[in-house]
């Protein structure tokens, strides 16, 4: 439409969206019937839409955009690397600068042990190669029956027919004959839903142990790997006791499987160290990247493979029957690269660690003593709060309160309406906001924050739903 002179209108745009464009995760027909909202540009932490209503964007983007909106730094890479060489692929004997410089740089800023990269275009497309590398190392060390990957219920791994498998989305699984053999899931560590009664800590050796309950049910001699995110991301932000993940190191090592990290929400950075699983201590074997690596400037993911499994498909290997057009796409590397090395000269990993991660944090625990908050936590930049209608016995809302939608939809609602972008997940209210973000502007987050939870008690008040 360049050649229209008039921009076109909000209404004109969403009319086409309706007739044209299947939106992912998306009613069609409800979302036809109301609308989409038209975001046209971003700056720093901020979104504006068609209307030029201004948002305050607390879920970067998609969990992606650490480095905050508009960094001249990634589109001059994009801009530079097009004219160069706008794609070559890395299939027969070939590669590019870019995609080089970027597995060297990935190699720095990742944990001790991984020295190595398979790039894919996407954190489902990562999680793909993981299913494939995991079955092809047990392969190769003559154990074909370790076929079995475990996983857990309530968990994100993307929506390819593997990644949707390893997620443990109810919703998904029920669509399109999921999951595939040879996945199989576990319980999440989520306290307030599976360990209320018991302590934290003590709930997080629980949680653990699941896995080996279930690693002893399938026979330890048929499992090639266990999965799981640092911190559940879409499932609500769902931060397990300290006590847990060690223990899931301790059980992966004491029956030889392989452990894999999804990283793809938590890493570069998120949580206050390069990766979650610094933060949450244990050393996996494989890492799924995906978002935060390009600050979701431009599509890119990919795994890091730890050195015992590298040195087997190296060495042993033969050839790996397995790859993508854009593995290694030069463009989308080349932003990589800049966003890699902007996250180093801003020293966002410190930031988050040092000052904005303890300060949301002190800010998510003022919000304990407001009535619908039954907890509210954070770890790093990401943030969960809790909705309950009993703070003593943090007793759920009816889930079909307000239109149906439930309590975390209408206090979406609210935030939306007050120019502020947070996610609902059931009754959760999460965010994720740039790495970028200052206190100044944490305080505006936090003041829009406690408005909307007002707005939202004060409904179901009148409503009622109390
Ligand atoms: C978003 C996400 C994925 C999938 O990434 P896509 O790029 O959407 O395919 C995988 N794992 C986690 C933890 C995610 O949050």
């Amino acid at each position: 439409m360049s050649t229209d002179q008039t921009p076109r209108s909000t209404a004109s745009w969403q009319a086409a969206d309706a007739a044209h464009f299947l939106h992912p995760f998306t009613d069609f027909k409800s979302l036809a019937q109301k609308g989409s909202r038209i975001i046209t540009r971003a700056d720093g932490i901020y979104l504006w839409d068609s209307e030029g209503r201004k948002l305050l964007d607390a879920m970067s983007g998609l969990w992606c955009v650490n480095v905050g909106y508009g960094q001249q730094a990634l589109v001059d890479a994009a801009a530079r690397q097009m004219r160069e060489l706008p794609f070559y692929n890395a299939f027969f004997q070939t590669a590019t600068p870019p995609a080089i410089e970027l597995a060297e740089l990935l190699a720095t800023v990742t944990p001790a042990g991984f020295q190595h990269v398979f790039f894919t275009g996407s954190g489902s497309e990562g999680n793909d190669t993981v299913v494939r590398m995991v079955r092809r190392y047990w392969d190769i060390l003559g154990q074909p029956g370790r076929q079995v990957i475990i996983s857990r219920n309530n968990a994100y791994h993307g929506s390819t027919m593997a990644g949707a498998s390893l997620g443990g989305m109810s919703g998904m699984h029920a669509q399109g004959g999921l999951p595939i053999p040879n996945i199989v899931h576990i319980e999440q560590p989520y306290w307030v839903a599976h360990g209320q009664g018991m302590s934290r800590d003590a709930f997080g050796l629980k949680a653990a142990g699941w896995l080996e309950d279930k690693i002893l049910a399938m026979g330890a001699d048929k499992v090639a790997a266990f999965i799981g995110e640092p911190i559940q991301g879409a499932g609500g932000v769902i931060i397990p006791p300290a006590t847990y993940w060690p223990e899931i190191q301790r059980i992966c090592d004491k029956h030889g499987i392989l452990l894999v990290s999804d990283e793809v929400i938590c890493g570069f950075g998120r949580t206050g160290h390069w990766f979650g699983c610094e933060t949450l201590g244990f050393k996996p074997d494989l890492m799924t990247f995906a978002k935060g690596v390009t600050s979701g400037y431009i599509p890119l993911g990919g795994v890091m493979v730890g050195e015992r499994i590298a040195r087997v498909l190296i060495e042993r290997g033969g050839e790996f029957e397995h790859g993508y057009t854009y593995s290694g796409h030069p463009v989308a590397c080349a932003v990589a690269l800049a966003n890699v090395r902007l996250i180093q000269q801003l020293d966002l990993v410190g930031h988050v660690h040092d000052d904005v991660g303890p300060y949301l944090a002190e800010g998510f625990a003022s919000l304990r003593d407001h009535p619908l908050v039954g907890d509210a936590e954070t770890c790093g930049l990401m943030g969960a709060i809790l909705l309950v209608k009993d703070r003593a016995r943090l007793t759920p809302f009816d889930a079909a309160v307000g239109d149906g939608g439930g309590i975390g939809m209408v206090c979406r609602g609210h935030c939306f309406s007050n120019g502020l972008v947070m996610r609902a997940v059931g009754n959760r209210m999460i965010i994720a906001p740039p790495l970028v973000i200052t206190r100044a502007q944490i305080d505006e987050m936090m003041a829009l924050i406690r408005r909307c939870l007002d707005l939202t008690l004060a409904d179901a008040r009148r409503e009622g739903w109390l």
